[in-house]
């Protein structure tokens, strides 16, 4: 199969995003070593480590061409933060109650409308976070099935995509015939024209 591009015609320049995506991505691996002065009650003393870390480059125009769109991160911080707040709250409900045991017993009741306020302010304290962490990872989890559902779908579309280095053109090339009808075959598009109907394709929203 030739592929042409159809923005300015010419063939050397043209490549599959699939391969550019294949060559934007990659995971570097590094190691360093650090030195350092720690003090010590006998004095300064050298301290040697090292540290490793891996991360993932990706070139723009890998990214601008991505079959899908990143999975939403994990919620562990989140939810992580949330048990911490309810937890000080709930300790926080120790000088409230104690104030409205108190008045109860003695029937003093100068304190009590401070206390109550206290005790309904710290229930909204622990109520509030966990409510906000449950509808936080429930909308993460209900992209991230959408997103794992329509991959395929969007996978399909997106190799048949190939990119112009000559003019910065994208398009489909797809033999014998488009997943979808609604994808245009040989026609010159921008790269975001070009993620928008790969996303299409996978329903992606
Ligand atoms: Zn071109």
């Amino acid at each position: 199969m030739v592929i042409d591009c159809p923005g300015c015609g010419s063939i050397d320049r043209v490549q599959s995003i699939r391969a550019i995506h294949d060559m934007g991505v990659s995971t570097i691996h590094s190691a360093a070593s650090t030195t350092a002065l720690a003090y010590t009650p006998s004095g300064f003393i050298p301290v040697f480590g090292t540290s490793s870390a891996t991360s993932t480059q990706t070139s723009a125009l890998a990214a601008a061409t991505a079959p899908t769109p990143e999975l939403p991160s994990s919620s562990g911080c989140l939810v992580g933060a949330t048990v911490g707040i309810a937890f000080l709250a709930l300790i926080g409900f120790g000088p409230p109650v104690g104030i409205l045991v108190h008045s109860v017993s003695k029937g003093d009741t100068s304190l009590m409308p401070g206390a109550v306020m206290g005790s309904v302010m710290l229930a909204v304290l622990i109520v509030a976070p966990i409510a906000i962490a449950i509808a936080v990872t429930t909308s993460r989890s209900r992209r991230t099935t959408r997103i794992l559902r329509g991959r395929p779908a969007a996978y399909a579309t997106w190799s048949a995509g190939y990119y112009c280095h000559r003019c910065a053109s994208t398009f489909f090339a797809f033999q014998p015939a488009p997943p979808a009808p609604a994808v245009p075959v040989h026609q010159p598009l921008s790269v975001s024209q070009f993620r928008a109907i790969v996303w299409a394709a996978g329903k992606f929203g």
